[in-house]
């Protein structure tokens, strides 16, 4: 990792590139660039530099994407607290980066925990947003002092008050609304209103603390409306916490949903909105938000080698070197627009990118044995040979963190080349 992480561009003279298993400090330099250069740019130049002892599939991390969506972040949400969700994409130098911007991390696992701690990240910076926790990573918790955690059920504060008496609590509750969001964190997780009095006593009654609120209006594909309705029912179990005579609560917890596109301004106008008007005299309000999409989606990129190929006619198919069972699992899903590129490398025609060319309906299958870890069908590709490149973009978000090694084959979690200024 860098030392020093420079957030000022002006600064900025030259494009490093480390090279390491991701996160193990390595030094090898392989090219500089201008710091206009893409992320596309890297790629084809890591490329360029080692064609024939690059491993494949390999990602590039680019922590200049990371400054820019800290300062967007800061800029339009200055009054919520980012807490990174570690579950999105654990990449060591992702959260190391992320740390030393100032960011707090949402984890939901020891391990997770575990993996933040090692950064030198003190835990009040953490909390434990998982409703329902195993008790061995409740007692790990209590151990390193991360004392915050959520919950949605009366067997959650029981544990809690065996294993970690000292913990506050942030008490999980599902929006109402149907958000049009992929996944549905709702379906499983947060308490309905008509739950909230006997949850808060519960709490009460093992002498613990509920300080806050939180919700998830869900993952990818939200509409940013929900997080109003939202706020406001959190504002209403602020105030049956104060009905029922329990300490004033501190803390609205927004959750996640956020996407890295424009789309952060909309719902940052409805947030910060709604927290005006629903919870203007709460003096000492702390909000926070779990962001996981929105950090991570778009600071990777992947590439991968083309190392099959069949033609029918006028339908051409290929194999490449990660799938559905690695890094491109989001790929199964309807919702995640795939954008793709190619870099030919293989053929003779050295080092072009093909934008103009004639393009054929593709198909492209992962390396498994499996028909199903089919990346891309009907999809517009120009011709390519063996050894070419298929380079994919927004690569981040439930990627690697959702890989298996189905098959013998690994994802390019352990493979990633971090781009950044200094
Ligand atoms: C998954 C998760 C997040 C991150 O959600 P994104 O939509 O990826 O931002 C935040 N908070 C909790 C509790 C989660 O489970």
């Amino acid at each position: 990792m860098p030392t020093t992480l420079v957030a000022e561009e002006s600064q900025i003279t030259n494009l490093n590139l480390m090279f390491g298993a991701s996160g193990v400090e390595c030094n090898e330099l392989v090219t500089t660039l201008s710091s206009e250069a893409t992320t596309f740019d890297i790629i084809q130049s890591i490329i360029k530099t080692k064609p024939t002892e690059i491993d494949s599939p390999f990602s590039v991390l680019d922590l200049r994407v990371v400054i820019d969506l800290m300062n967007k972040w800061t800029t339009n949400l200055p009054t919520v607290k980012p807490f990174y969700a570690v579950k999105c994409n654990p990449n060591i130098s992702l959260l190391s980066a992320l740390a030393s911007l100032g960011s707090n991390f949402d984890c939901a696992s020891l391990a997770e925990i575990k993996s933040v701690l090692s950064l030198g990240v003190s835990p009040e910076r953490i909390i434990f947003a998982n409703p329902c926790k195993m008790e061995s990573h409740i007692k790990y918790a209590a151990s390193v002092g991360v004392n915050v955690t959520t919950y949605d059920s009366v067997g959650e504060v029981e544990k809690i008050k065996r294993w970690h008496p000292n913990c506050e609590l942030i008490l999980r509750i599902k929006p109402e609304e149907e958000t049009g969001a992929q996944f549905r964190l709702g379906l499983k997780y947060g308490a309905f209103l008509n739950e909230v009095p006997k949850l808060l006593k519960a709490a009460n009654m093992a002498g613990l603390k509920v300080t806050g609120v939180a919700f998830h209006i869900g993952s990818m594909g939200a509409n940013a409306q929900a997080y109003s309705g939202a706020i406001l029912l959190a504002k209403t179990v602020f105030e049956t916490a104060s009905q029922l005579g329990m300490p004033k609560m501190k803390i609205l917890d927004i959750g996640g949903g956020f996407s890295s596109g424009s789309k952060l301004d909309e719902a940052s106008l409805i947030i910060n909105d709604a927290i005006k008007s629903y919870f203007e005299n709460e003096e000492n309000l702390v909000v926070i938000g779990e962001p996981g999409t929105y950090f991570a989606e778009t600071t990777f990129t992947l590439a991968t080698k083309v190392i099959g190929k069949r033609v029918r006619g006028e339908l051409k198919e290929y194999w490449i070197d990660d799938g559905i069972y690695g890094t491109l699992c989001m790929t199964l899903y309807d919702y995640f627009i795939v954008t793709c590129s190619t870099l030919k490398f293989g053929s003779k025609h050295e080092n072009v990118t093909c934008k103009d060319t004639k393009t054929y309906p593709s198909t492209v299958f992962g390396p498994t044995c499996d028909s199903t870890d089919t990346v891309l069908k009907e999809y517009p590709l120009p011709e390519l040979e063996m050894n070419d490149w298929l380079v994919f973009s927004n690569m981040g978000a439930y990627t690697t963190a959702c890989a298996t090694n189905f098959n013998g084959f690994s994802s390019s979690a352990k493979n990633i080349y971090i781009a950044y200024l200094s």
